[in-house]
């Protein structure tokens, strides 16, 4: 006789359809009914995780868009979607994970999943400090914290005393890029969603001044307002309308991160860039980029970061979600600015 092995109910969230527009909960669905077995299938090479912590991060909007031109795939219809999560290994039939092991990695939005190293993207182990918060590997540590870092020290090549502009800047990614500037002796002003973000940016996260782009009628005005002397550095996260007005402000030799474009995500015909002729005028360097071509940078990463948080140097701002049945509306309230800081589902404790 067999050893018996515990087979549980494995609650999962899939997308229903493909979708147009700004997302919203009811285009994803919480499901019961599915059973997975609590054991990795010997000759698998295979780990089952308990999902512990899941992130909600912009780019799944176009996973839930039918269009196979991107560097990431769609998600698939009916099945369970995808993220980054913090995850413990139950069962393993890969020598590198042993059971109780914490790890980082794109994995199922759902109680368990079943991983293989050679499929799991952005798999790594994750050593666990008392001083520092389990969910924190999912934000300040995890993959925004790291697009801050990348993205600040490797396309902006700041100096100190230079003007830094920081949009969706009290977000997983742009807070850290903000306290990161602040650290490199740069003058640095945030843009965010409401009155709260804005007093969070200015009283907690220690940016010299930050606004409200909902309440600028002008954004050219606004920019003109805050940098008398034009910027130097923007770290764009959202695109449009913002990365327009910017480019009007910008000094020579500037530099400008294209991190994301959270305001265009959703729409299916965006809106063109009319000042880029400032580009050429101020001799602009625009650069795109994607965190994952710089993990080589991730130990030096963690270190850096890691002190500047034991130090008191920076803070990080979270937004918990609790439950997974939670999880279809947290992910859309990105869309919406509903999140205050990195936005986080809470699965499970232990
Ligand atoms: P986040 O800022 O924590 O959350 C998204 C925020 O975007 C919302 O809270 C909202 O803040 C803002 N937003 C939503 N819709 C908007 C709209 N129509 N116009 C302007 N702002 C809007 O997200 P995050 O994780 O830090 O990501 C920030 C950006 O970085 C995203 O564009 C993401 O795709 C990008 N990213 C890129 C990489 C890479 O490798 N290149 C990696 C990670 C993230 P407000 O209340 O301030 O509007």
């Amino acid at each position: 006789m067999g050893e018996e092995v515990e087979v549980v109910e494995n609650k999962q969230v899939l997308l229903k359809k493909y979708i147009e527009g700004v997302p919203t909960e009811t285009d994803m669905e919480v499901k019961l009914g599915n059973t997975i077995e609590l054991r990795a299938p010997k000759g698998s090479g295979c780990f089952l995780v308990k999902n512990l912590y899941l992130s909600c991060d912009p780019y799944m909007r176009s996973r839930m868009r039918d269009f196979h031109g991107s560097y990431i795939p769609p998600f698939v219809i009916g099945r369970r979607i995808e993220g980054f999560g913090l995850a413990r290994v139950v069962d393993s039939d890969d020598p590198d994970f042993k059971p109780g092991d914490i790890i980082s990695a794109i994995t199922g939005w759902e109680e368990y999943s079943l991983l293989r190293k050679s499929d799991a993207l952005q798999l790594r182990k994750v050593e666990l400090d008392h001083e520092i918060p389990i969910s924190y590997h999912l934000g300040l540590l995890g993959m925004p914290g790291f697009t801050a870092y990348a993205g600040f020290y490797e396309i902006c090549s700041p100096k100190k005393g230079e003007n830094v502009f920081v949009s969706a800047a009290s977000g997983a990614v742009g807070q850290l890029v903000g306290q990161l500037a602040k650290l490199h002796g740069c003058f640095v002003v945030g843009s965010a969603g409401s009155k709260q973000k804005v007093d969070l940016l200015k009283n907690r996260l220690g940016f010299d001044e930050a606004f409200n782009y909902k309440e600028e009628a002008d954004l050219d005005a606004a920019l003109k307002r805050f940098f008398p002397e034009g910027i130097d550095i923007y770290f764009d996260n959202v695109g449009g309308s913002m990365l327009d007005a910017v480019l009007l402000n910008m000094r020579v030799r500037g530099r400008i991160a294209l991190c994301g474009m959270v305001s265009l995500q959703s729409l299916s015909n965006p809106q063109g860039v009319h000042n880029l002729f400032n580009a050429i005028s101020k001799r602009i360097r625009i650069e795109g980029f994607l965190q994952s071509d710089y993990l080589h940078l991730y130990p030096q990463f963690l270190e850096h970061v890691k002190g500047y948080y034991k130090e008191g140097k920076i803070v990080y701002i979270e937004d918990m979600s609790e439950g997974l049945e939670t999880a279809p509306s947290a992910l859309a309230g990105l869309f919406s600015g509903r999140n205050i800081g990195k936005q986080v589902v809470r699965v499970a404790t232990d």
